[in-house]
């Protein structure tokens, strides 16, 4: 009886020890991905649905602060759009950097052909640059978000990118 006993104990050990490991793997899993609906294209976060800007975007994206430090004055996001998704026209009267680091995306500044983004690429973006950002047709794309000019800065929204007007510019 004793016997047996001891081996349920060494046995529960076990299957605990099992546990654990799955659920660090778990974990891990969980840094890429939001719900299981965003593949991993990246070793940064995706964070969470961007609702705080989605009225701005066509498409789903999702948004990561990767910075609290305000008193550093440089805030780095990571943002991730689902394939098709870009953002509407905007400008920033501080500028903006970005560096793509997942998937395949696109860059355009206006009356100007549109710029394929690959990971490692960065786009500097001049102030009051009337522009947009996205995802290419057939892929997921994350690219960082590095606001310039933050304790100026101020977005400026305009209209939606029309299908017409990303088709032309990712062709
Ligand atoms: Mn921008």
């Amino acid at each position: 009886m004793k016997k047996n006993l001891l081996a349920l104990l060494i046995l529960a050990v076990i299957l605990s020890g099992c546990n654990n490991s799955n659920q660090e793997k778990k974990t891990e899993d969980m840094k890429a991905t939001t719900n299981g609906e965003v593949p991993k294209i990246s070793d940064f976060p995706v964070g969470e649905p961007n609702t705080a800007y989605a009225q701005y975007f066509s498409g789903r994206s999702w948004l990561a602060p990767l910075t609290k430090m305000s008193e550093l004055n440089v805030p780095m996001s990571n943002v991730t759009f689902e394939p098709g998704c870009r953002n509407n026209w905007h400008s920033h009267t501080g500028g903006q950097l970005l560096v793509a680091v997942g998937g395949v995306g696109y860059y355009q500044e206006r009356g100007k052909a549109a710029v394929r983004m690959m990971p490692g690429d960065v786009i500097e973006i001049a102030p009051n640059i009337e522009h947009w950002h996205g995802a290419a047709p057939d892929s997921w794309f994350s690219h960082l978000v590095i606001a310039c000019n933050p304790q100026t800065n101020e977005n400026t929204w305009l209209e939606p990118v029309t299908d017409e007007q990303y088709s032309e510019a990712v062709k």
